[in-house]
């Protein structure tokens, strides 16, 4: 059985990757499994980068096939901001019901565009790199609505549901989420190389 290393703590994250890859079979082992704590610092300004950054500090250390993620929110009335600052912006320690208010405010009389990204980067075994990219579309909602996910769902309004991403099922945020996507994406490559 091929073994991959997928570069989170988030048991959450791992279960999707795990859902995925093991029909593939793929064992998949996550930083929870190791014995010690190798620590990343990520100083990319892209998604790709910083994908890049977690997945090959983890292949050169370990030395095994590695997954890492990087995703984030951007909303067009502030530049794209908070990109790959999503989880740092405002302070790492500052509530989403905090963060996602000041977006609100933010947007006020502006352009209501928004997406989430996710880049997936896959560093297979001899060290060759690759990075599968998800987006979806969506706009800044007119207020907090909604208690499923997590993070800025509760203000992400997609039109073709009518309503935002903490609204609707997990499955129903799968099917259409950055996530969901760049996660098709690699299983497609990888389903390629079988
Ligand atoms: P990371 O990719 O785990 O570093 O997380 C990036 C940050 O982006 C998260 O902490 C959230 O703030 C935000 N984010 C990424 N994906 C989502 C999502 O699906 N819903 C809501 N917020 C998200």
């Amino acid at each position: 059985m091929k073994e991959i290393l997928i570069a989170t703590g988030n048991a959450h994250k791992v279960e999707e990757f795990e859902e995925m890859l093991k029909p593939l079979g793929y064992h998949v082992k996550s930083l929870k499994d190791l014995k010690e704590k190798i620590e990343i610092e990520e100083t990319g300004t892209t998604f790709e980068e910083n994908s890049l950054i977690k997945a090959q500090t983890l292949h050169k250390a370990l030395g095994c096939a590695v997954m890492a993620d990087d995703s984030g929110i951007m909303i067009d009335a502030l530049d794209g901001a908070p990109g790959v600052y999503s989880a740092r912006f405002l302070g790492e320690d500052t509530s989403y019901e905090v963060k996602n208010r000041y977006i609100l405010d933010a947007v006020k009389g502006k352009e209501r565009g928004a997406r989430f990204v996710c880049v997936i980067a896959y560093v297979e075994s001899d060290g060759t790199a690759h990075t599968f990219r998800g987006e979806v579309e969506g706009e800044v909602a007119s207020d907090i609505i909604g208690t499923h996910g997590f993070g800025y769902d509760p203000i992400f309004y997609y039109p073709p549901y009518g309503t935002t991403l903490a609204n609707v099922s997990e499955e129903m945020k799968n099917a259409v989420s950055h996530r969901g996507k760049a996660l098709k994406k690699l299983v497609a490559y990888l389903e390629g190389e079988q």
